[in-house]
């Protein structure tokens, strides 16, 4: 697929071959999780292997819980933040040396997490349901999950295509569409985003919920260029453009 600005809208190539042109452009693409390279992870993510907090913490509630950050990476104590409510069972596992500065150690422990700098060999189904941390040094680790803070980048290249704007600026782990809070519009008149690529805060409910507001705007403006045009031909001037 691709999309290019075409006079007062835009021309989209469908994969099937067939053009169309359009005054607007909802993008609603997603973004990609770069998942861990542990055997065992990818085959378990969003059963044994998890994200978001706010999605899973119910289900590991009081369980001891694994978080892969390998080389302790920045969004670890993050993590460990958002999990400890849900947990006093927490496991940090870095999967070999951490790069973690004693002040960043005192923090993590101080958050009730151990650090665990083993190699690891794989993740694997336990028994009951729950899983295994499996070690190089052969030993295992049972854990009724594990949470990753996986780094993100955008599923379509249409957002750039089309030159809308993208945030690269730290906190944020992944280059995210910038939209206008209120409308969902991005930098680009016309252009609208909603969902998962426009932010980390990525759940049904918030991308169903974007939807609905853009879609909202983009009638408005859709409407109101309508009326402009019928007022212009009839000779009248234009009107409120109320809400
Ligand atoms: C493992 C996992 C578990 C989750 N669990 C929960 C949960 O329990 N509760 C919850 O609320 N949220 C959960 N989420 C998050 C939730 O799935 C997302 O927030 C939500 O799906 C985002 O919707 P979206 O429409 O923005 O993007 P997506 O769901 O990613 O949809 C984007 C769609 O666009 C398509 N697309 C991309 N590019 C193109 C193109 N060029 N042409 C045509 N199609 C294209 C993609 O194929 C995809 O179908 C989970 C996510 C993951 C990964």
């Amino acid at each position: 697929m691709d999309a290019s600005s075409a006079g007062e809208g835009f021309t989209v190539a469908l994969a099937s071959g067939e053009t169309v042109t359009t005054r607007q452009i909802l993008l609603a693409t997603g973004m990609v999780d770069e998942l861990p390279e542990t055997v065992g992870v990818r085959e378990r993510w969003g059963t044994g292997v998890h994200h978001c907090p706010y999605c899973h913490g119910w289900e590991l509630r009081d369980g001891h819980i694994g978080i892969l950050a390998p080389g302790g990476e920045p969004f670890a104590e993050l993590r460990v933040t958002l999990l400890r409510g849900w947990s006093s069972n927490l496991t940090l596992l870095t999967d070999g040396s951490a790069s973690l500065d004693r002040p960043a150690r005192q923090r993590l422990e101080a958050l009730g997490a151990r650090i665990d700098e083993r190699r690891l060999r794989a993740y694997e189904d336990g028994p009951d349901g729950g899983y295994r941390v499996c070690f190089e040094d052969g030993e295992e680790l049972p854990v009724a999950g594990l949470f990753v803070a996986p780094s993100q980048h955008q599923r379509s290249g249409l957002a750039e295509t089309l030159g809308c704007g993208l945030d690269t600026a730290e906190p944020n782990p992944a280059p995210f569409v910038v939209i206008d809070s209120t409308s969902g519009e991005t930098t680009v008149s016309g252009v609208y985003a909603a969902g998962d690529l426009t932010g980390p805060a990525q759940s049904v409910i918030l991308a169903a919920a974007g939807g609905a507001r853009a879609a909202y705007f983009m009638n408005h403006a859709l409407a109101a260029a309508d009326a402009q045009a019928a007022l212009t031909a009839a000779g009248l001037p234009a009107g409120s453009d109320g809400d």
